[in-house]
């Protein structure tokens, strides 16, 4: 199922129908979880992005949760936005008060938001001194996710094995997401992010390199998202005593956030996948580099 560009806000439940369409390999507490929504724990996550969704509709809250595309001057949920000015940086700021305020838990767009920021700067940078057409590619994305208004979940930080080890000196390679083949229609990549707050409930992740990386290690200089039930990617979910509160709970008003979960952290495990699309792009360098993710199955 691809997302038609609808130049829209989602509504809460828009983005609740839009879930039910994704399948991603999800395990919690040990168990296959086949569908988001009739699991406790898993729900409450999602519940906790369409409360998120639910605040940019009330118009009380425009001024915060909407910004103005820059690529296209359409109005685009605030996640989705690229700052260009301070009203903008206080405004994400506000945004921040009041998601965390209102819904109290995580707003689990907003490492994607910080990610495709710095993708912004970086890809256009990229393109400036090297000649690359990265930040064209990062564009056209980033109109589809605001035409959309998709949530993104932001991939940065790797699993990182031994800490006094540089990626390419581990002993188990995907401790650090790496290119394995390249190809004519895109990359193979392979590797471990852990902590991907709310990856599950997204509709996109954005893979970034969680650190500064040298020469030589070009392989794992890689940018790219990824859709949410891409083949190949299987998430492990963090089950703490929270989860284990909500899952085994009677009465759900005896949490003390029914709706939303408490729970954050969430560990992305990816197996191989082709990135395809602007392989053009899909050149690895010191600087990190700018592709599209995996083919998005077609309705
Ligand atoms: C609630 C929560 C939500 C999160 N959400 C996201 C998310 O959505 N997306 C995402 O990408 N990440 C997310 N993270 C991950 C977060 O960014 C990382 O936990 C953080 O960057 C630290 O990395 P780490 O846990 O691997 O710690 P480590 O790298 O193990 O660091 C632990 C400690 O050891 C020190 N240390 C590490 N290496 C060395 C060394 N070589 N020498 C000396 N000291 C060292 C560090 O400074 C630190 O004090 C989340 C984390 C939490 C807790």
């Amino acid at each position: 199922m691809r997302l038609e560009d609808t130049m829209a806000l989602k509504t809460a439940n828009e983005y609740l129908d839009s879930m039910k369409k994704l399948s991603p390999h999800v395990y919690c507490g040990g168990k296959w979880v086949k569908n988001l929504l009739n699991n406790k724990i898993t729900r409450s996550m999602v519940m906790a992005n369409a409360a998120m969704y639910a605040l940019a509709e009330d118009p009380k809250n425009k001024e915060v949760m909407v910004a103005t595309s820059h690529l296209t001057g359409e109005p685009i949920n605030r996640n989705l936005n690229v700052a260009r000015n301070i009203h903008d940086l206080d405004m994400r700021q506000e945004m921040a008060l009041l998601t965390s305020q209102t819904v109290g838990t995580c707003n689990y767009r907003c490492v994607g938001c910080d990610a495709l920021n710095s993708l912004a700067a970086t890809t256009w940078e990229m393109d400036r001194d090297l000649k690359t057409k990265y930040n064209e590619n990062f564009n056209k994305w980033l109109k589809y996710a605001q035409a959309n208004d998709l949530a993104v979940s932001g991939a940065i930080t790797d699993a990182k094995g031994d800490r006094k080890k540089r990626p390419s000196e581990q002993e188990e390679p995907d401790t650090f997401v790496h290119l394995v083949e390249k190809r004519q229609d895109g990359i193979v990549v392979r590797g471990i992010k852990v902590s991907q707050s709310g990856a599950i409930g997204s509709h996109e992740t954005l893979v970034l390199p969680g650190g500064a990386l040298r020469e030589g290690e070009e392989a794992f200089a890689l940018a790219f998202a990824v859709q949410n039930s891409a083949p190949g990617i299987t998430y492990i979910c963090q089950y703490n005593a929270y989860s284990a509160e909500r899952e085994f709970c009677e009465e759900e008003s005896e949490l003390g956030n029914t709706a939303s979960g408490k729970l954050r952290r969430w560990s992305l495990t990816t197996s191989s996948f082709l990135g395809s699309g602007y392989s053009s792009a899909a050149r690895p360098s010191t600087a990190g580099g700018w592709l599209r993710g995996s083919p998005r199955p077609t309705a």
